[in-house]
């Protein structure tokens, strides 16, 4: 049986690998966000970043993304605590809050189906960023939902 670090070991003292393995690729982060200057709200859209796999859910060019994309971030130990914006279901950000994985978490159930299939991924409902004209008109709620 898989050992499950994520239990044992603190997000500080993870191995890349570790740490890496605990992103379930759901592409929630890609999705562009907007900020009320008045209010602080939050509002996500289903406009995409444009590297992003609308099908996969996986950055087309992970590894070199910062050449394309400079204001992608990466997540780390670091900066979790401020990364507010991550969704709930991210696992970086519900580990850091003291939650568990959820049970549809890859690393649980071994592959991304279970994700796709309760709803938590961006899988078929993204458009490209390039295509849209006012990001206001994409903003939806879909992301927000965390169903554990
Ligand atoms: S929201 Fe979190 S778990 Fe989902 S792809 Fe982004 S980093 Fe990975
Ligand atoms: S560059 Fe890749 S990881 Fe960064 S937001 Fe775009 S698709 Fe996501």
């Amino acid at each position: 049986m898989m050992t499950q670090f994520w239990t044992t070991t603190p997000l500080e003292k993870m191995t890349p690998v570790q740490w890496e393995s605990l992103c379930d690729g759901c592409g929630k982060c890609c999705l562009n966000k907007i900020i009320d200057d008045e209010t602080d709200e939050l509002y996500y859209t289903n406009a995409a970043c444009h590297l992003l796999d609308s099908d996969s859910c996986g950055c087309r060019r992970y590894i070199e993304r910062f050449k394309y994309v400079p204001e992608c971030t990466a997540i780390t130990p670091d900066n979790i605590s401020e990364l507010t914006w991550l969704p709930n279901s991210c696992a970086y950000r519900r580990l850091h809050l003291g939650k568990g994985l959820p049970s549809w978490h890859p690393l649980l159930t071994g592959s991304k189906d279970a994700m796709h299939a309760a709803g938590i991924s961006v899988q078929g409902k993204t458009v490209n960023e390039m295509k849209v004209k006012y990001l206001e008109d994409c903003i939806v709620l879909w992301p927000l939902l965390d169903v554990e």
